[in-house]
Parts: structure tokens; C-alpha cells; sequence
């Protein structure tokens, strides 16, 4: 915090803690002498896993195809953006791995590969990110840029990130410093306004970022997180000597951002040094991209970006658009897409679904419409499964198919495929009346049993009424065991006739029941 910044609200219960600490007033609280107890079990897999995952980056051998590879289990397209990345994150790995060993190479100054991803929303920017911390072994954060404040007095510090990375590696510091920040909207903080004039407190972001990107000890806890300091005192006192503060030397930052305006500001560039050469570029046609290949340094500082700041980002990787045939693979050959999660979401309930290739086409072709790329098939498939998860998992279809029909009246074919499973589901209604009576003889120790009418009613009630079996029995029968819990103690009558009267006008007939059986 600088000088002239308001006091952070957190200041005088800090001091007051500390205060209080030092007198010893919260003595009570703590057990010098005390003995560690052992650690539970879930806490001993916990440091098995994370000594495993250090081990790994110890152990770090990947060549970059095998990256590559990898990621193209997951990440459809992107080639470029694969190869660079995968060159980077070997290069980078390779030399955090010696230097757990080489403390000369360790104190050598490094130009760390941290990169910029640039291409619009739902690509896989991110994605790509994800596998590389999965396949490595590191913990991986996101955070937007634009939540960062200057001060972190109005809302997320750019060093909240560094302590939220440690949050992810289960509070290990040793493992979390070789982690991957990732850090979306960078362009945010970039942008100029109106008048061309910069952005004060995203420059003032980007110099805070820039700190972070180079190497800083940032403290584990914040200056507003009280409870976080309060249990770091608690433990001092203990004896116990956890790692205050994380160093971000080895820490890999990734940016990225749609930078939408960035191709106007290389093409005025390059046109400007075409003068004269006009005729090479006569096309006009450049696609965006095309432009923010050819982005340098000169570029993003004309964008609004702090030239020192741009430097720490040595790795710009341009990533493509998605087509319509390129979210028709990610349905059909990503693994772990979209649609394998929806399988499993159905299976869940032992149901199966076929999808035809028409269909595949027509998801890929709706989501598109979206321009959100990839995340358009979430939208997509949410609208077409969402009342096929509501109604499927109560009747007896365990499989069906996915046609283009499904995709473009999701509805209507639900409503056929319910209507063509009638007879069918007509008996599982009965089970579960069958269940109702099972579960009301379990609960109170009475038969109900159900005749045919019974039977017949409540099922034209579910369907007509859209409800379950159970919710109809619950309400229509809710005070019965008591009435009948009088009969039984009376009479010593223990198995009750359920007729369609009954179902019909549960009330009445419970009356004349207890008439009948107490004459007056
Ligand atoms: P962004 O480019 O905005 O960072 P994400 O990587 O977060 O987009 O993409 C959102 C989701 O869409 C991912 O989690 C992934 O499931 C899917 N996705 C996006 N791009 C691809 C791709 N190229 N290949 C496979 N799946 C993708």
C-alpha cells in the first residue's frame, strides 16, 4: 500500500490481535508443550500425493512432441498455439528441474517462458492451460484482470492469486512455486479510453503483475485476511514454522485476452511501412488473425501496454477461431467433451443415448450461431437434454436416440419418446405404488393394500398432474396412520383396503372406516 491509500479495514483488528498476542491474553487459546498428534489419514494422502507430484517435476522428461500429443487428446485445432506452448512449458520445466539441484544455475538470470494467449472467447485458451498443469503436475489458478484493483483495497489484489495457487497445491508452498498462474481479459487492463489517454489504475495493475512475472516473496497471508494471520500467530506460538511468504521465481504466468482492437493497431502499423509498397497489401482482406501473428512489442505498448510489462511476456501465441466442423470434433473425438459429460450425467441413471452424425452436425451448427466458440455447445446441449434429465431418469427408457430432430424441436420428440414409452411407464407408476405401501407398512407397521381402482386412479393422477407417485400418496394419505394406528389398537386390525374411494376422497373414507368399526 502506498502512502496516501485509505487504511485497509482490517489494520486495527490486526494490531489489536497482535496486541493482545504479545500480552499473552489469549494464552487459553494455546498449548506450547503439546505434543503434534498424529495426523489423520486423509492428511498423510494428502502429503503422499503432493511428495508425488514434487517428485514428478523433479523427474520432468517430457519432449515437447509429447506434450503436443497430449494436448491433442483434448484440444482440437489450436496447432500453433500447441507447439509453442509445449516448446515453452519443456524449456521451462526442464530448467526449474535443474535448478532444485544447481544452486549456481539457480542464481543465473533467467528469461522465463511466460506467454501471451491471444484469440477470442471459448477457443480453449484456457483449456490448453489446464492439461499442460494436469499432464505436468503443478497447480493451476484463473483469475480476470479485470477484478484486480490497484491496491487491493477495492477488491481482489494481483497477489490474492499467488496465495489462491497456494490454496490449490493443499497450502504446499514448495509445490505451488513451480505452479501456472493464469491470468484472462489482460486486454482489459490495457485498453486506452476515448482519448487515447492510458488507463491509471490498469497501469497500475500491470506494475503490480509485472513484480509477480519477475521474482517477489508475497506474504501467505493478506493484510485483510485476519483469520489467516490469526492461525499463523497461533501456530508461531506453537513452535510450529510453516513459510510465511512464496518466492514467484518459478512460478509460469500465462495471460490472455481477446485483444479484439490489436489487429487495427498492427495493421496501421503495417501499412504505414508499406508506403509506397501499396500493391502487397492490395488484397485488404487479412483476416484478424493474420494481423495478430505478426503482433511485436511496439504493438501491444500502442495498445496500452506498459513496454516493461510486455517484456516479461516473451511467448506470443495467436490462437484460432473455431468453425462449425472444428465444435463437430470436439463432439465427437475431444475426450472429456461436452457430450461425454452429458453421456455420464444419463448414466447415472442407467441411461444410454446414440447420437446420429446428422445431429452432431446441427449441435455444432447451433452452438456456432452463438460466436462464444466451444462454450456455445454447452449452450447448446443444456437447451436440447434439459427437460430430457428432468423426465427421463423417472420413467423406464434406459436408451434412446439423438436425431437432428432432437436438436431442433427438443420438445416435441421428448414428448414422443414419452408418449411411445406409455405402457411402459404405466408399470413403473404401479411399482412405485407398490414402494408407497412397502415404505407406509415399514414406517408405521400397517398394510395398505391397493386394489386395482386404487391403482388405476393414482396412475391417471400422476400422468395428468405431472407429479410422482409418491408425492400424490404422501399428500393424499398424510394423516392416515393415525387413524388407522386407532383402528388397529381398537380392533386389532392391521390391513387396510385402498379402493379408488379412497384415493378420491382419502378424508371421507377414513371416517367411515372409523365409523364403521366404532358403531354407535
Ligand atoms: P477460452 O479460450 O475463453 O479460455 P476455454 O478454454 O475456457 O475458452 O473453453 C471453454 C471450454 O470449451 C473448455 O473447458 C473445453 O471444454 C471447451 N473447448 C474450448 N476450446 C476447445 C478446443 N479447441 N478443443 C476442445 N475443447 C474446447
Amino acid at each position: 500500500m502506498t502512502e496516501q491509500d485509505p487504511k485497509s479495514p482490517g489494520d486495527d483488528l490486526n494490531k489489536h490481535l497482535q496486541e493482545m498476542l504479545s500480552k499473552g491474553n489469549m494464552q487459553f487459546m494455546f498449548n506450547p508443550g503439546a505434543q503434534q498428534q498424529p495426523k489423520p489419514s486423509s492428511e498423510n494422502e494428502t502429503d503422499r500425493v503432493l511428495a508425488e507430484a514434487l517428485e514428478k517435476i523433479r523427474e520432468f522428461n517430457l519432449k515437447p512432441r509429447e506434450v503436443r500429443d497430449y494436448l491433442d487428446r483434448f484440444v482440437i485445432k489450436q496447432a500453433d498455439a500447441k507447439k509453442v506452448l509445449s516448446v515453452a512449458i519443456c524449456d521451462h520445466y526442464n530448467h526449474v528441474k535443474r535448478c532444485i539441484d544447481d544452486l549456481d544455475l539457480f542464481q543465473k538470470d533467467y528469461v522465463k517462458p511466460n506467454v501471451i494467449l491471444m484469440g477470442p472467447t471459448g477457443v480453449g485458451k484456457t483449456y490448453l492451460m489446464r492439461c499442460v498443469a494436469e499432464l505436468i503436475g503443478v497447480p493451476f489458478v484463473k483469475a480476470d484482470a479485470t477484478k484486480f484493483s490497484e491496491t487491493g483495497y477495492m477488491g481482489y489484489d494481483v497477489e490474492d492469486i499467488i496465495r489462491d495457487l497456494v490454496k490449490m497445491a493443499d497450502g504446499d508452498t514448495e509445490l505451488a512455486q513451480y505452479g501456472i498462474i493464469y491470468i484472462d481479459e489482460i486486454d482489459k487492463i490495457a485498453m486506452q479510453d476515448s482519448m487515447g489517454s492510458k488507463d491509471v489504475s490498469g497501469r497500475g495493475v500491470q506494475v503490480n503483475l509485472l513484480k509477480l512475472m519477475e521474482e517477489t516473496e508475497v506474504n501467505l497471508f493478506s493484510q485483510t485476511d485476519i483469520f489467516g494471520q490469526m492461525q499463523a500467530m497461533m501456530e508461531l506460538q506453537q513452535g510450529k514454522t510453516h513459510e510465511r511468504t512464496i518466492n514467484t521465481r518459478h512460478m509460469l504466468f500465462i495471460v490472455s485476452g481477446a485483444f479484439e482492437k490489436l489487429s487495427g493497431v498492427i495493421e496501421r502499423r503495417i501499412e504505414a511501412s508499406a508506403i509506397g509498397f501499396k500493391h502487397t497489401l492490395a488484397d485488404g482482406g487479412k483476416k484478424n488473425n493474420e494481423y495478430i501473428e505478426q503482433a511485436e512489442a511496439q504493438d501491444f505498448v500502442q495498445y496500452g501496454f506498459e513496454p516493461e510489462f510486455i517484456g516479461r511476456l516473451p511467448i506470443r501465441v495467436p490462437c484460432e477461431s473455431l468453425e462449425i466442423e472444428d465444435l463437430e470434433q470436439i463432439l465427437v473425438k475431444s475426450e472429456n467433451s461436452i457430450l461425454e459429460q452429458y453421456r455420464n450425467d444419463f448414466r447415472g441413471y442407467n441411461i444410454e443415448f446414440d447420437i446420429t452424425e446428422g445431429a452432431i452436425v446441427e449441435v455444432a451448427t447451433e452452438a456456432y450461431k452463438e460466436k462464444t466458440g466451444a462454450r456455445g455447445l454447452m449452450t447448446t446441449l443444456e437447451q436440447v437434454f434439459r427437460d430430457y434429465k428432468f423426465e427421463l431418469p423417472s420413467t423406464s427408457i434406459s436408451s434412446f436416440e439423438v436425431t437432428s430432430k432432437t436438436i431442433t424441436d427438443p420438445s416435441k420428440e421428448l414428448k414422443r419418446l414419452l408418449k411411445e414409452n406409455c405402457h411402459a411407464q404405466q408399470g413403473i407408476l404401479r411399482r412405485e405404488v407398490d414402494a408407497y405401501a412397502h415404505r407406509f407398512s415399514k414406517e408405521h407397521g400397517l398394510v395398505l393394500e391397493f386394489d386395482e381402482g386404487a391403482i388405476q386412479a393414482l396412475v391417471e393422477m400422476s400422468l395428468e398432474t405431472d407429479k410422482t407417485i409418491r408425492a400424490i400418496c404422501e399428500d393424499r394419505f398424510k394423516d392416515f396412520q393415525f387413524g388407522l394406528k386407532l383402528l388397529a389398537s381398537k380392533k386389532g386390525r392391521k390391513v387396510f383396503t385402498v379402493t379408488q374411494e379412497t384415493v378420491n376422497d382419502p378424508d371421507k373414507e377414513l371416517s367411515r372406516w372409523v365409523v364403521e368399526n366404532y358403531p354407535s
